[in-house]
């Protein structure tokens, strides 16, 4: 399909949806139960809010795959094409390396794994590992020898 097909098509999504947006907004406002508003309106507005988180996860991850499919692997070359600074590109391709990384269970994890320190499949401390996911503490690491398969089963 060519762009101008596309983007039509897109812009039929997007009136359909300021259409949605907007009787969702009038079934609201239009309450008299002002309790009912308000749980409503905070409802809607998380509703919103977790699209948004959605889109902007997309776009980062849209961002890697444009700067994974380029040979060079460059920030420069990813924020022209797209029209962002290098700092921003930078960010948006390991925003979506972390999202793709194994979330592990910091309840299951020992505080030296939580922080890092030591490895996640056999506690050990060897000064070199790999980062190999995060739980809601930060980046978890595994020695280099864990075969992935080691690493999947661990936490
Ligand atoms: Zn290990």
């Amino acid at each position: 399909m060519t762009d101008g097909i596309e983007d039509k098509k897109l812009a039929g999504l997007l009136t359909a949806f300021d259409l949605a947006y907007q009787r969702a907004v009038n079934a609201v406002t239009n309450d008299r139960d002002l309790d009912r508003a308000f749980r409503r309106v905070t409802a809607l507005g998380d509703h919103v809010q977790a699209l948004r988180e959605q889109l902007t996860l997309m776009r980062a991850t849209t961002a890697a795959q444009l700067y994974a499919s380029d040979d060079d692997r460059s920030y420069s070359k990813l924020a022209e094409r797209v029209g962002i600074s290098k700092a921003r590109a930078a960010q948006l391709v390991t925003q979506a390396k972390e999202a793709d990384m194994k979330q592990y269970d910091s309840q299951l994890l020992t505080d030296q794994q939580r922080d890092g320190i030591a490895c996640v499949v056999c506690q050990a401390e060897p000064r070199t590992m790999r980062p190999v996911g995060r739980s809601d503490q930060g980046q978890v690491f595994a020695c280099s020898a864990h075969p992935d398969s080691e690493v999947e089963r661990a936490g």
